[in-house]
Formats: C-alpha cells, structure tokens, sequence
C-alpha cells in the first residue's frame, strides 16, 4: 500500500491528524500550488500571495522535520488534476486528507480516488470544536436554524462562560447591548496598532512572482505584511490580547476613515489558514478576562464570533451545499457596477469600505455586512456576482466561511434560513456608525431627489418594494411601520429615484 497525504493550502497544521502515524520510508506528503486557484475567481494579490507564502514556509517546516514532501510549485492544472496525475504516477493505493473547506473540491476528490479506485481517508478537520456531525443532530427536527440557540449550545456543551449550573456566566448569554457604540464624535483617538511583519525572502519572491504573473489582477502588495507563519500569528494574537482585546467590544461595529482596522484581531486569516486552533484562541481570551480583569461584555462579544458564528456558518455552509451557491431569495440579477474592483465611487463609505480592502485584503465585519454587504442586497445586485466579489477580495475568504457570510446572512439570498429578516439599512445607521456621510456628496437624510443618499433611498424602495414580506411576521412588520410616515406622493418619488439607481449603479 503506497499512501499520500494531501495538505491543501488552509490546512497548515503542524499537528494535523493527517500527519500523525506517517511513515517515512513508504508514504509521501503532497502539497499543491495550483494557478487554476487563484484565478477561478479574481483573486486579490494579497489574498494568492498570503496562501502562497504561507503554503512554502509551511514546506519548509516539513522538510526541516524530515516529512517527505513533494511540492508543486504553480501547477497550470487544477488541485484535483494535477494530485490525479501524482496518484497514478506514484502508484497510490490510499489517500489521507482532511476535509476541505471548500465543497467543490471534496467532491472533486471524492470523485476522482473513486474513479482511480483508490482508498480515501477524508478526516474531520480539528480546527472546529463543532463536528458535521454533531451540527445535523442539533439541526434535526428545527423549524429555525438561529445562532443564538447553537451558541447557547456551545457554551454549555464546552463549558465556556457558564457556571456549574450551565447557566451563562454574568447571568446573561449575549451582551451586544452593551457593545456596538459608534466611536467618539472627537474619533477613534490612538488605538494600538496590529502586529504587523516585514517580508522575509520566501515573502519577498513570493510578491515579486504574484506581481508578475498576477498583474493584472485586483489589490495592493504594498501593504503585505501579514503573518503567515504559526509564530507570527501567535504573536499577532498575543498582541491583540495584550493591547486591543478589551476595547474589541465597545467599538466592535465603529467605523471611521483611515481606521481600516480598528480594534479588531485580524485573526481571521490565520485561524482560516489552520495557522493556530480556535481552542488556543479561546482558552487564552478566557485567561486575560481573569488576569487583566477585563469586561464581560467584551470577552463574551468576542468568544461568540468565535464559537458561535465561526461554527455555526461552517455547519450551515456543509448543510446547505450545493444550493446555497445558487440561492437567489428575490430573485436579483442587477450586474454589480465596476467600481467594486476600484473602489472609485462617489459614495463614501463604499470608497472606504472597497479603498482598504484593495489596500489590505481587509474590512471588518460591519463594513463588509452593512456597507458593502447592504449596498449589494438593496442594489439587488446577483448574488453570485457579489460572493464571487467577496471569495476573490478578501484574504481570509474561504468558501465555508465567505458564502454563509455573503449570500445566508448579508444578501438574504437564503430566505430566512439564517435570520429573521435581512440586514438592510439606510444611511442614517451608517451615520450613526461611522463618520463617512461627513465627507460625502450624498446626504443620509435626502431620500429622493437632488443629494439623496442611494443607502438611503434604496433602503426605503426595497421597504417599499417588498413590504408584504415584512408584514407578514410581527417580528419584523416594525421595520416598515415607519413607511406609514411617509405620504403616498414620497413614496412615489422614492421608487422613481431608485427606478434609475438600479439602471445605472455605475454612475454612483
Ligand atoms: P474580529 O472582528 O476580530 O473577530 C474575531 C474572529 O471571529 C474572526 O477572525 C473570525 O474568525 C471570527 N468571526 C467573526 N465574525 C464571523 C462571522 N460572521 N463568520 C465567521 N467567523 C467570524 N470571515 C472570514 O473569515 N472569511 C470570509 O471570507 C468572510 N466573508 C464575509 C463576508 C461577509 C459579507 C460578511 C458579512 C462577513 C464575512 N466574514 C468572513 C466574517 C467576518 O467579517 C470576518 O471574519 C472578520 O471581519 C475578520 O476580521 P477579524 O479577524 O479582525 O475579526
Ligand atoms: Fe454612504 Fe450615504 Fe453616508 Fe454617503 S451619505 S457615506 S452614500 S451612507
């Protein structure tokens, strides 16, 4: 029996089961840059140049263990093409992988060893305190799949945060109440900065290739300075848990200009690279909420991005493929206006939003649910233009976690299959949130006519447009009951206004 154990490029795990009882002398590690990778969607340069440098650092880790390790530096074929053809040249009787985080290619591998009659192992990734499993039993027999519930479940099947009752530490589950403040009409004032890390070599050619055979592609290697190695993410963590982690909470849904990252981790990319495990990320935040005394509210705001929805949008996304891919609740089919790659837009808080994720590869969860997320959803752009936008963008985006995100929770492309309602908002929230509207063309408060907001009047046409949805569930009919203040002429004028938004989204 000749096995091969495959590493895909998310799978980064020193400890990986996969890598426990190998042997040497017979069996062999495959890892496989694939340029069909980068580009099936219009990957940003920070996004294929982070999996790549990290995917080498990571070979070189192995080598230096003495694992061996045959590495195929930009295969032109597919991942399944090209291991197809080590498989058979090799020989193999057995393949040994994880679970991928994409479905498209646990199919594809699924289909391919059965087709060369070989023996696939396809083993649960330890990087989920959640198992497939254990997520379709809490699944069975619901009529609604909502975090919260899950969530609750998690804490107590893990003994987070609750006492030794099972009840929720503080006496309460969720303390969003007491996070989520705008910040100070003054600003954001000094927040430490990220740990951020200068290229080494392997870097450094890695962002001379990808400029090079990527030109044209979208983004900036300007600012390339994430980790992508356990110990740079380990720091990156540290620091966070040192110098940001207490005022994460309050301002978790603040933004501002020039403030691309504000008090977030920027775990994202790490953790989703399998670079470090939710446990350790979990357990130390437990211990700085008793060492360094820090808020509840903050500590338990960030253990449920964590526990709750990290988990629970993987199970959702492995319940719910393939259709969730093709999920279309309204039925929308606007093509998304160019300026989604550029950023060149005269609305504010999209040039900010879109501005420093070409810059980064990065935006935090509100920019990217309620700026760019709810521009997409009232613009009734198609939803699969708009995750294919959010898979190519963004450098933590992996398909378990970006089409949950984009298509179940920010386009409501799922119906009511991860919320209540969708997450629309006018202007006024992003008023609220951020200090965008003070330097943009457009007024929050102008509905329609000259000025008028598109968040805005978008926001009350889609009211408008689908206000038996809302009304027929008294959880949500409050949403347009504002509508009633607005006369029957307004209305009219609104939807006119948003008649030609939706014709011509490029001219925004
Ligand atoms: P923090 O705000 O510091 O949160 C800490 C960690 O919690 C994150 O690193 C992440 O691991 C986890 N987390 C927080 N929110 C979520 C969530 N909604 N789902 C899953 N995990 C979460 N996250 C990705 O990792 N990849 C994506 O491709 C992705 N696409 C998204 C698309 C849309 C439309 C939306 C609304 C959200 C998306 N998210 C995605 C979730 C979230 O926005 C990012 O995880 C977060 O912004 C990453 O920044 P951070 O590490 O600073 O997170
Ligand atoms: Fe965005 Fe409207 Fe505010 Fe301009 S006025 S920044 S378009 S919400």
């Amino acid at each position: 029996m000749k096995k091969l154990v495959l590493i895909l490029g998310d799978q980064l795990d020193i400890n990986s089961p996969v890598l426990k009882n190998l042997n040497p002398q017979a069996d062999q590690v495959v890892m496989i840059e694939s340029a069909d990778e980068a580009q099936y969607v219009w990957s940003h340069k920070a996004k294929i140049a982070l999996f790549l440098s990290a995917m080498r650092h990571f070979a070189k880790e192995l080598e230096g263990l003495g694992i061996p390790l045959q590495y195929i530096k930009q295969s032109p074929k597919s991942i399944a093409d090209t291991l197809r053809e080590i498989l058979k040249k090799d020989n193999c009787t057995h393949l040994v992988c994880l679970e991928p985080g994409e479905y498209r290619l646990k199919c594809e591998i699924e289909t391919l060893t059965s087709e060369l009659g070989i023996e696939l192992e396809m083993q649960e990734d330890p990087h989920f305190y959640c198992s497939r499993h254990e997520f379709s039993n809490w699944v069975a027999g619901k009529k609604e799949l909502r975090l919260e519930y899950f969530y609750r479940l998690m804490r107590k099947t893990h003994n987070i945060l609750v006492d030794k009752e099972g009840n929720p530490e503080g006496g309460q589950w969720n303390f969003d109440r007491d996070n989520r403040k705008p910040f100070p009409k003054k600003g954001p004032g000094l927040i430490p900065p990220p740990e951020l890390f200068e290229p080494d070599a392997i870097t450094k050619a890695v962002l001379i290739e990808v400029e090079e055979r990527y030109s044209d592609h979208p983004g900036s290697l300007a600012h390339f300075q994430w980790p992508v190695t356990r110990q740079q993410a380990l720091q990156a963590f540290e620091g966070f848990v040192e110098h940001r982690l207490a005022t994460f909470g309050i301002y978790e849904d603040a933004m501002w200009t020039d403030t691309p990252f504000g008090w977030h981790s920027l775990l994202s990319s790490s953790l989703n690279l399998k670079l470090f495990n939710p446990r350790e990320v979990i357990n130390a935040v437990l211990l700085a909420w008793k060492k360094d005394d820090l808020e509840l509210a903050t500590v338990e705001g960030f253990i449920r991005q964590i526990l709750g929805w990290r988990e629970f949008v993987r199970g959702m996304y492995y319940l719910d493929m393939p259709q969730m891919a093709e999920d279309n609740f309204y039925d929308h089919r606007n093509p998304s206006p160019n300026w989604y790659w550029t950023g060149k837009t005269n609305m504010k808080c999209m040039q900010e939003a879109i501005g420093q994720t070409l810059q980064y590869g990065y935006a935090h969860h509100i920019q990217r649910l309620m700026v760019t997320g709810n521009f997409a959803l009232l613009a009734e752009i198609l939803p699969k233009e708009v995750c294919d936008w959010y898979l190519a963008i963004y450098i933590d985006a992996i398909e378990w976690v970006e089409l949950p995100n984009t298509a179940g929770m920010a386009l409501f492309a799922s119906g009511g299959r991860f919320t209540s309602k969708p997450y629309i908002a006018s202007g006024a929230y992003i008023k609220r949130m951020s200090n965008y509207c003070d330097s943009c063309q457009y007024k929050p408060d102008v509905r329609f006519g000259e000025g008028a907001c598109p968040m805005t009047n978008l926001y009350w046409s889609f009211l408008i447009k689908h206000r038996q949805q809302f009304e027929v569930s008294p959880r949500i009919r409050l949403m347009t009951a504002n509508l009633s203040r607005i006369s029957d002429a307004d209305q009219h004028e609104i939807q006119l206004h948003a008649k030609g938004l939706l014709k011509d989204l490029s001219s925004l």
